[in-house]
């Protein structure tokens, strides 16, 4: 079994999802994974944010608005008026749960129940629309087996056990529909995998069946070798080692989220990245590939803050570095990059939640000094220390760029540079000119 995960674009219009359905009808078992339609999870945030505001005019002129959006999208998308006049229904139903949040208190809770209605909706259009064409289809709910545990972790054992079930009490079916982004937390309630998600819902779903590839269908012809959207020329990578996707997916590199490679890897399921706009091209294979001496790709990790801490005491003490990073861990802050010298440590975070609270407790051990607005840069590829000269060519190539941190030998797969944010856009361009061109 395959598992198929088209994003917003992808299912972005009637036509895109006309384009889909042409795409997973071959005659093979699949499941499908589907993001909302492009643009809609914005909006469902911006409708939230009008409620949390206690703005119920603006919010319910947002939601309408939305409304007019999808009714546009039922009109192209069935050919029949029965099916119309059906999807109308389906939509009447979404749009009147979407306003009767206007009428109850708004909490985070309830932004997690509007929020999850972007793939609730794409998923019910689509599945509607492969049954008008007469496909053998069924709607797999991701509410009744996607599961995150008390850390907002996927519980893997119950995705698993509850997915197996599900699909066991609809056999003979060719193709299953389901929703990324969204799940259920401990507490039963309705919740999501973070922003871009539904790359991470496709995942952890071809983990539990253990299923022979995972494709993620996008907007673009697979990873490319820098940041599209700040590169010109950039140009797609054919293959890459499990480590270099999860290092790029950290790292920024927004065609895959951050966390999405590790289920694959940890089970050993091929990735594969392709365009829905250009379905015949090669895109980007994600597997154990062979080693291949080369550096493959750079990505920019944005909204870094740097915490330096100097001590005159020894700060690489026995014991010291284990006080440090206790703290990060009681604020429940993970570290990205790390630093260090006789006299002090530096640290990158992108969770600044409990920045304050973290630079008060480590003032007891010295002189704490921020830097706001930096970002990653991330080169990523076969670079084992023995590969001698890649190092140099990296770091000449941000020559004249000021580095603030520079980290390297935590895996062979990376080196990172910690830079301002205002230097972004052209570290990358120097990195791209140095190594690709
Ligand atoms: P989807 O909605 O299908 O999940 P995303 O917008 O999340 O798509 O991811 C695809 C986008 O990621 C591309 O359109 C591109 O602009 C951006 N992107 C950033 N870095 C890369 C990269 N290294 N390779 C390919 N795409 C990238
Ligand atoms: N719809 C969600 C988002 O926009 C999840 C996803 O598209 O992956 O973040
Ligand atoms: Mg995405």
């Amino acid at each position: 079994m395959k598992v198929l995960k088209f994003g917003g674009t992808s299912v972005g219009s009637a036509a895109r999802m006309k384009e889909v359905a042409k795409l997973i009808c071959d005659g093979q078992q699949k499941i499908v994974v589907l993001s909302a339609m492009s643009g809609t999870t914005n909006n469902l945030v911006e409708i939230s944010d009008y409620l949390y505001k206690n703005n119920l005019a603006g919010g319910l002129e947002r939601i309408n608005m939305l409304e007019q959006k999808y009714n546009d999208v039922i009109e192209e998308l069935y050919s029949t008026t029965e099916y119309k006049s059906q999807a109308g229904l389906l939509l009447k139903s979404h749009f009147d749960y979407l306003r009767s949040f206007s009428k109850s208190i708004f909490t985070l809770f309830e932004e997690k129940a509007i929020l999850a209605e972007g793939e609730l909706l794409s998923t019910a259009i689509f599945q509607l629309y492969l049954q008008e064409t007469g496909e053998n289809s069924v709607m797999l709910p991701a509410l009744e087996f996607m599961r995150i545990d008390k850390n907002g972790e996927p519980d893997t054992a119950y995705i698993a056990k509850n997915l197996a079930l599900q699909l066991e009490s609809m056999p003979d079916k060719m193709i299953y529909i389901t929703q990324g982004f969204i799940c259920k937390n401990i507490y039963g309630e309705i919740d999501n995998l973070q922003r871009g998600g539904s790359d991470y819902s496709a995942s952890l779903i071809g983990a539990a069946v253990l299923a022979d590839e995972i494709q993620i269908w996008t907007d673009i012809d697979g990873m490319h070798n820098n940041d599209p959207r700040f590169v010109e020329g950039t140009k797609p990578v054919p293959v890459l080692h499990f480590e270099e996707a999860a290092e790029l997916a950290y790292f920024g590199a927004k065609i895959l989220h951050p966390t999405c490679i590790l289920p694959a890897k940890l089970n050993n399921i091929p990735v594969r990245l392709l365009n829905t706009m250009d379905p015949t091209a090669a895109g980007t294979l994600i597997s154990t590939k062979k080693i291949s001496k080369k550096i493959e790709a750079v990505a920019a990790k944005d909204g870094i803050t740097a915490i330096k801490i100097k001590s005159g005491r020894m700060l690489l003490a026995h014991g010291f570095l284990r006080k440090v990073f206790e703290i990060f861990e009681s604020y429940q802050t993970p570290i990205d990059l790390v630093t260090t010298s006789e006299v002090g440590v530096s640290v990158s975070i992108d969770n600044v939640k409990r920045l304050d609270e973290i630079v008060n407790d480590l003032k007891k051990f010295g002189t704490v000094t921020v830097d706001k607005d930096m970002v990653i840069i991330c080169v990523v590829g076969d670079m084992p220390y023995e590969n001698i000269g890649f190092q140099a060519k990296v770091v000449n190539a941000l020559k004249d760029i000021p580095v603030r941190m520079v980290s390297y030998g935590g895996s062979n797969y990376n080196i990172s540079f910690l830079i301002k944010a205002e230097d972004k856009k052209r570290s990358l361009n120097a990195l791209s000119e140095a190594l690709f061109n």
